[in-house]
């Protein structure tokens, strides 16, 4: 069972586009971070690279998912175009 330093909503960590990549304040100075692609795998813990506390993730899972569904859905709307 794992022991979390705190809950944290998403809207609450700070996101960096061009990794892809959310951020929070940890005490200890360093950031906690974890991935879009964490989060759509349904990972809900960030960890801090320089000390061993966690925070668990509060998201809701299905809005990550659906944001890859709506890539898919636009490439496949890319190929009817096309076809037309
Ligand atoms: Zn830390």
């Amino acid at each position: 069972m794992s022991v979390y330093h705190d809950e944290v909503e998403i809207e609450d960590f700070e996101y960096d586009e061009e990794s892809e990549t959310y951020y929070y304040p940890c005490p200890c100075g360093d950031r906690f971070e974890i991935t879009k692609e964490d989060l759509a795998n349904g990972e809900d813990v960030a960890t801090c690279p320089s000390c061993s506390l966690v925070v668990k993730v509060i998201y809701n899972l299905e809005d990550f998912q659906h944001a890859e569904e709506e890539k898919v859905a636009k490439s496949e709307k890319t190929k009817l175009e096309v076809a037309s």
